[in-house]
């Protein structure tokens, strides 16, 4: 990826974010021989992730090795990818967009696609953020396999409830539940009786810190001092769309059980006519293959949308 001069390019579709999603619309549409630009600042969600689970064909692969694997295919296609960060998109009153970047200038596009990811906002416990994406995880799909029969501590969120001590009691018979401040009047009695049919242990008390030793997690540690023996720690950080960019826009959100996502079309396309969004930019659970999936689905429909939107203007020149 090179910082190529863009200034004042035009292009039919400007990419803002080259993850899973991103790079997967812009396949497509370089696929359909448009000319696009992936505008990528280079920090995927999954980058503390030695390796990438679930993804048919390439379960395992680290995710700098996949990404760069997709930046080449599209490359092959003639799109070009620039290493920047998209500091705003503004309406040029024609319904294309004038995109402003933080290094390059400005570049010009007839349609965008947003796939700017979201942000994990991780619990302020010692420890979590050093070892995040390592032994301290949050997803039992994305690496619940790996950890598996580990001691397993999950550190109890109102936003994730209970949910993931139960789903890691399916991979592992020692999973320890930690309420921390929220004390056992957080659990109701339906959810007690789920915890106690999984065996999921549950420990009450504030969590200090997490231990480690040899760079290993060894154990989560409460503010009394009492250590419980745990290699795996769960935790369930805020997710928030990087969504700066839509909001400028003025496009529609919609509330979801993990907070306000922007608000898109089974295609992806926002509430602002021309704007696209895909990937963890439009919720939480847009794994790897799901991310991949949205920017297939956008690029297609913004595919067809330029082509009516230019057989409509032939059309209508023929006639006048
Ligand atoms: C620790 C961890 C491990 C995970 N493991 C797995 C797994 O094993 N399997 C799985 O399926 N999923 C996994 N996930 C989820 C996975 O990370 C997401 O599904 C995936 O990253 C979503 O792709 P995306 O393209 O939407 O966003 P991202 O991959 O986050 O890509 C967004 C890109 O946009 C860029 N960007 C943001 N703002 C701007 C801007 N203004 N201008 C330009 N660029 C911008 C970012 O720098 C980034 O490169 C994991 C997540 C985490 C946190």
């Amino acid at each position: 990826m090179s910082n190529a001069d863009s200034e004042q390019r035009v292009y039919d579709v400007v990419v803002i974010g080259g993850g899973t999603a991103g790079l997967s619309a812009a396949l497509i549409l370089g696929r359909a021989r448009r000319s696009v630009l992936v505008v990528d600042a280079g920090e995927p969600r999954n980058a503390p992730a030695a390796h990438m689970q679930g993804y048919p064909s390439r379960d395992g692969m680290p995710p700098a090795e996949f990404l760069a694997v997709v930046r080449e295919e599209v490359a092959g296609y003639g799109v070009e990818l620039v290493r920047d960060r998209v500091t705003k998109a503004v309406p040029d009153g024609s319904g294309e967009f004038d995109v402003v970047l933080a290094e390059g200038g400005g570049v010009h596009g007839r349609r965008l696609v947003v796939a700017t990811g979201l942000t994990d906002e991780l619990p302020d416990v010692p420890g979590v953020a050093e070892r995040w994406g390592r032994d301290v995880i949050h997803c039992p799909y994305c690496h619940g396999y790996e950890v598996r029969d580990e001691p397993v501590g999950v550190l109890y969120a109102p936003a994730a409830g209970i949910h993931q001590a139960l789903l890691f009691s399916q991979l592992s018979h020692d999973v320890t539940l930690f309420l921390g401040a929220h004390g056992e009047d957080a659990l109701t009695d339906a959810e007690w009786r789920l915890l106690a049919a999984a065996e999921v242990a549950v420990v009450t008390g504030e969590v200090a810190d997490l231990v480690v030793t040899d760079d290993r997690l060894t154990g989560v540690r409460l503010a009394d001092g009492r250590v419980i023996p745990r290699t795996v720690t769960v935790v369930a950080p805020r997710m928030t769309p990087n969504d700066s960019l839509l909001t400028g826009l003025g496009a529609d959100t919609r509330d979801t059980p993990a907070g306000r996502f922007p608000a898109v079309d089974p295609t992806g396309l926002t509430s602002v006519p021309g704007v696209w969004a895909v990937g963890n930019a439009t919720g939480p659970a847009e794994q790897v293959v799901n991310a991949a999936s949205g920017g297939y689905r956008a690029g297609t429909a913004i595919n067809m949308d330029l082509l009516l939107t230019d057989l409509e203007d032939r059309a209508a020149a023929a006639t006048t």
